[in-house]
């Protein structure tokens, strides 16, 4: 490729061709080609990324549409906010207190300055909520993962993962250097095989990492299979359960839970930014590990502390889980119900969690797409290459507790209009390649 070549666009020309084409070029000429490829795609196919929220994040938003400039509603269909938990009065009535009490913010990492007794209750709320002896909190969900990987694993252990693993755990193991191999996604015997290969021993652990609740497809991890097998390798088994967390299980404990199965995981991370909708994540284990985490986790230890705002928001959430289950019900009966009229559609979607995943057909422009459910008032949220691998992109809609029959509805007539176009765009192709 030629320096300062122009971009000039084309059918589902997207980031994968713009890394390939820019992987010779200095910095200067790849940005520069990168801003070409931003200008023309915005202007062909409206871009939808980082559409400014102008309301709080709740069933119906208000959003400035990109394109008119205008205010604009919205159904949110692309939310993790899968309880409604980030408007719910009580939690931002406990919000108002803790800032009276503690103002803002406190400036300093946890092992210095950044510790209340906010901090303190949360960690015990969360211990007792994934029934393990100890908590820790940081600052991100993808801070805890890295945290963890790089504080728990020594350069002798290894770490069998699976491919849908978050880039989070992918970046904790890169950045630690660590010892690792991938298994196919949910795929035990490979585990087993690898498990086999690679026995923990006085040498070095093996640990394995699976997620509760898979963020792009939004599938379980069989963990009544996979405790028993780590048990009997003498593998540690880390859950990363940021979407099952408030979501799976009767009382919203997690995938653990669901699958009967607390107790017997070694260490499970969370977030707070998915049922809890803020920001933050935690990692519960025995109070050993957490005691080691709390000195060797390196995004831990030099990380700013969450303002004791957001951890009375996280303690108003867990109050609202316990004290309100109905949630949960409605939660899954909605969940039901889209799935149920996506089948009618005639897609294939089985969600076991609060994710929807809509692959989208071969010869689908996604941003075309993405755009017509824009238009028609549907936030659902269109994840492209790297996030997912090229022949795999999808719509993600991600489904809550307090959208009404009636949202569902509108959702459901939003994508038989927009799967009507597509097939016949997909037919169109294939009639003229015969
Ligand atoms: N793990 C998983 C499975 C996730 O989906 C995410 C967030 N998308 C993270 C970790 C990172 O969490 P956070 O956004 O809270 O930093």
């Amino acid at each position: 490729m030629k320096r300062n070549e122009r971009y000039k666009g084309g059918e589902n020309f997207n980031l994968r061709d713009v890394l390939l084409k820019g992987r010779k070029l200095t910095l200067v000429d790849r940005a520069n080609y990168f801003s070409r490829f931003l200008g023309v795609e915005t202007a062909t196919h409206h871009s939808l990324y980082m559409r400014p929220l102008a309301s709080a994040s709740d069933r119906e938003v208000e959003i400035i549409d990109p394109v008119t400039g205008k205010p604009k509603k919205m159904l949110m269909f692309g939310s993790n906010n899968y309880l409604g938990l980030a408007n719910h009065p009580c939690v931002r009535e406990q919000v108002f207190k803790a800032i009276n009490k503690y103002g803002v913010g406190i400036g300093g990492p946890p092992l210095l300055n950044g510790y209340t007794n906010l901090h303190c209750e949360l960690e015990e709320r969360l211990s007792a909520f994934k029934h393990a002896e100890d908590t820790l909190i940081f600052s991100t969900g993808y801070g805890a993962n890295v945290g963890l990987l790089t504080g728990l694993v020594n350069g002798s252990d290894v770490v069998l993962y699976d491919e849908y693993s978050h880039a989070s755990f992918c970046d904790g193991l890169a950045m630690g250097g660590k010892n690792s191999l991938r298994f196919h996604h949910n795929d035990l015997d490979e585990l087993a095989v690898l498990l086999d290969e690679h026995p923990a021993s006085s040498a070095g652990d093996t640990f394995v990492g699976v997620e509760g609740v898979y963020s792009m497809d939004g599938d379980l991890t069989p963990l009544d299979k996979i405790v028993p097998l780590c048990k009997k390798h003498g593998a540690i088994l880390i859950v990363d359960d940021a979407h099952g967390t408030g979501v799976m299980g009767k009382s919203g404990r997690g995938t653990a839970e669901h699958f009967g199965v607390e107790e017997m995981v070694d260490v499970t991370m969370g977030t707070f930014s998915k049922t809890f909708a803020v920001v933050g994540g935690f990692v519960s284990a025995s109070k050993p590990f957490i005691d080691y985490l709390r000195f060797f986790a390196r995004s831990y230890m030099f990380s700013a502390s969450l303002p004791p705002v957001i951890i009375a928001t996280v303690l108003a959430g867990l109050d609202v889980i316990e004290r309100e289950p109905e949630r949960l019900e409605q939660l899954r009966d909605n969940v039901h119900s889209a799935a149920e009229g996506l089948q009618k559609l005639g897609l294939i979607v089985h969600p076991q969690a609060a994710i929807i995943a809509l692959r989208v057909p071969r010869t689908m422009n996604i941003r075309q797409a993405g755009y017509r459910f824009h238009e028609a008032g549907i936030f659902v949220n269109s994840i492209e290459y790297p996030a997912v691998p090229i022949n795999q992109q999808r719509f993600r809609i991600s489904i809550m507790a307090t959208h009404t029959r009636e949202d569902i509805n509108r959702l459901l007539e939003c994508v038989e209009d927009v799967w009507s176009r597509f097939s016949q765009q997909e037919k169109m192709v294939r009639s003229q390649a015969a």
